[in-house]
């Protein structure tokens, strides 16, 4: 019978010769998964020889990835910012470039404090199109006075969302609220009254070439492509930006995330929404990845 170690080894190659990014991760998560066992296990138990059943369990999962599908997807979950999220196909895969917006937002929510005693009380956060809600429900976990309304015009998706909120804990301080982030209408009660906004719209042109064939068949459509072809995936981020707009409160931060090379014509599209302290920040790889917009008590309309 062949061992883990052996297993783990041989499927490690097989994802490598894939030109998978990361064959030996991706066997470890896969094989261990497939046992019902621990990471760490598989380093201490390499030795172990499987039987035929769990054998079959494996070769179960290493086909499907064989097939691109993501391993997120394969496990149900995907670790982002300090939790783990419960993942599948209605929701994008949380990134780890996004994690700059939580930081972002802390930054944000923290520092206002200081400025706005009375904003200890509470602080009312708004995460547009939360997919998982790795965004909103990171800011909640992190800041106890924290509200949290999660946005999204996918039930599947909200359900996700919901079930990651009870996962932190976090749930009681949450409302989820099944709209379209560019409706102002099912958003009018939140009208000037937000503290932060945070969304990652789905900004790719439908016909951008540098999407992966496996992002492309696996995950939501809706979540990652926005306008028709050409239109530079720029058409939910127009609409989105208005909404962010008008839900601000007189002092109040907006952060979305963009694609790499959009930064310019988001900065214009933030401008004629009403934001007029428009800034973009970069990521770890020097990439334009995230508008800030900021209010410090105006009143705006
Ligand atoms: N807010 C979620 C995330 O960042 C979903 C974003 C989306 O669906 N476009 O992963």
């Amino acid at each position: 019978m062949p061992t883990v170690g052996e297993i783990v080894k041989k499927t490690t190659s097989f994802f490598q010769e894939k030109g998978f990014d990361s064959p030996r991760l991706d066997s470890e998560l896969l094989i261990s998964r497939a046992l019902g066992w621990e990471r760490l296990q598989v380093f201490l138990k390499f030795d172990y020889p499987l039987s035929e059943a769990e054998m079959e369990k494996c070769r179960e999962l290493v086909r499907r990835r064989a097939k691109g599908e993501p391993v997120a997807y394969i496990l149900g979950e995907k670790g982002f910012y300090e939790h783990v999220f419960e993942v599948n196909t209605s929701t994008l895969i949380p990134r780890p470039e996004t994690e700059l917006l939580v930081e972002r937002g802390l930054e944000f929510l923290n520092s206002s404090d200081a400025a706005k005693p009375e904003a200890r009380q509470s602080a009312l956060v708004v995460d547009l199109g939360c997919g998982t809600g790795c965004i909103g429900l990171s800011i909640a976990a992190a800041v106890p006075i924290a509200k949290v309304v999660l946005v999204d015009f996918s039930l599947e998706a909200l359900e996700v969302a919901k079930r990651n909120a009870a996962r932190l804990g976090v749930e009681a301080r949450c409302e989820f609220r099944h709209a379209d982030a560019g409706d102002l209408e099912a958003l009018q009660d939140l009208v000037g009254r937000v503290d932060l906004l945070v969304a990652n719209p789905p900004y790719i042109d439908p016909t951008d070439e540098r999407v992966s064939p496996s992002v492309r068949q696996f995950e939501p459509a809706t979540a990652l492509f926005a306008g028709g072809p050409g239109q530079k995936g720029l058409e939910e981020i127009r609409r989105w930006a208005l909404t962010s707009w008008k839900l601000a409160a007189t002092s109040a931060c907006t952060l979305f995330e963009i694609g790499d090379g959009q930064g310019d014509d988001v900065i214009q599209i933030f401008r004629e929404s009403g934001w007029a302290d428009v800034q973009l920040r970069r990521d770890l790889s020097n990439r334009e990845r995230m508008i800030v917009g900021l209010l410090e008590g105006e009143q705006h309309g």
